[in-house]
């Protein structure tokens, strides 16, 4: 059967030469993923883009009509740091609805995972940090809203705290936020997760894995979810521009496997979303964001 992979074409953007954001990972990660058999012609299934009814259920309403008329103000626009285009508003919408997809594919059949999202500083009232919409709060918000699931669980390891998850969710007790990241690194001011796991800057593989470890251990010992979201950004590298941690290809290759296995070994579906990573080359990028992939076919049935 293989691993159930959400992908659209359109997850790529246009943005201009040198832009800081690498927007042409996510057709590197296609191409990563083709080469390695786990995804071809046909084999993956394309969301259509979110509805406002969607949206609304993570974001204020007026900050989402606001997003899909290209009516942010320069301000917001600077917060999240991408133009004001309809591209980059279809790109929020097919994530977010891409996310969903593949949770509803979790469900049926254990894992799942989305070739895009985990844009995580979205939150309640606006965008951040590259997001425009928070995927994994929509999604959860729309399968809570249907009571196909009744409590969540978001385990968020980008290098970046998951602040806007943290908002949305902080007065839900459906959901538990838990976040590990690096304590100096973006946003400044820190929401309150669930459970908040900040790490000193230069974090290697063993104290990140022995951190991650006590963490799951905590998140399970107080909550039983039916559904598990996994962000696995890889911009806890050594070599990533904007991470302050120090993980190998080896060390970002255990995480995976740690954070999706502590699910599956419970029997909860879990969806990984791709999260954050910035090297130079977005080819690089891409493939550190294909190990999550690797790691979810090793788990499918
Ligand atoms: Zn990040």
């Amino acid at each position: 059967m293989g691993l159930p992979i959400v992908h659209h074409p359109d997850y790529v953007a246009p943005l201009r030469p040198g832009h800081s954001f690498p927007m042409s990972k996510y057709g590197y990660l296609r191409a990563g993923l083709e080469r390695r058999g786990l995804m071809s012609a046909g084999s993956w299934l394309a969301p259509a883009p979110a509805r406002p009814a969607a949206l609304h259920l993570a974001h204020a309403v007026d900050y989402v009509e606001r997003a899909l008329a290209l009516a942010l103000t320069r301000e917001e626009i600077r917060r999240i740091g991408l133009p004001r285009t309809a591209q980059v508003v279809r790109r929020a919408r097919l994530a977010a609805s891409g996310t969903t997809l593949a949770a509803r594919l979790a469900l049926e059949r254990g894992i799942a995972c989305n070739g895009a999202g985990g844009s995580h500083h979205a939150g309640p009232d606006g965008g951040a940090g590259y997001c425009v919409f928070n995927d994994v709060a929509v999604a959860a918000a729309a399968l809570l809203a249907e009571g196909t699931v009744r409590r969540v669980l978001v385990i968020d390891c980008d290098v970046h705290q998951g602040d806007g998850t943290a908002k949305i969710f902080a007065d839900d007790p459906r959901v538990f936020t838990l976040s590990v990241h690096a304590e100096k690194n973006f946003p400044a001011r820190k929401a309150r997760s669930d459970l908040d796991v900040a790490l000193p800057d230069g974090v290697m593989d063993r104290g990140y894995l022995s951190a991650l470890s006590g963490a799951l251990k905590a998140a399970f010992a107080c909550w039983t979810p039916d559904l598990a979201f996994y962000n696995a950004g890889v911009d806890v590298h050594m070599e990533d521009r904007l991470g302050r941690l120090a993980l190998s290809d080896a060390g970002i290759r255990a995480r995976d496997r740690m954070a999706l296995a502590a699910c599956r070994d419970r029997g909860i579906p879990v969806v990984g979303v791709l999260g954050g990573g910035y090297a130079a080359d977005p080819a690089v990028v891409a493939e550190r964001h294909a190990t999550l992939f690797e790691e979810a076919t090793a788990l499918a049935g």
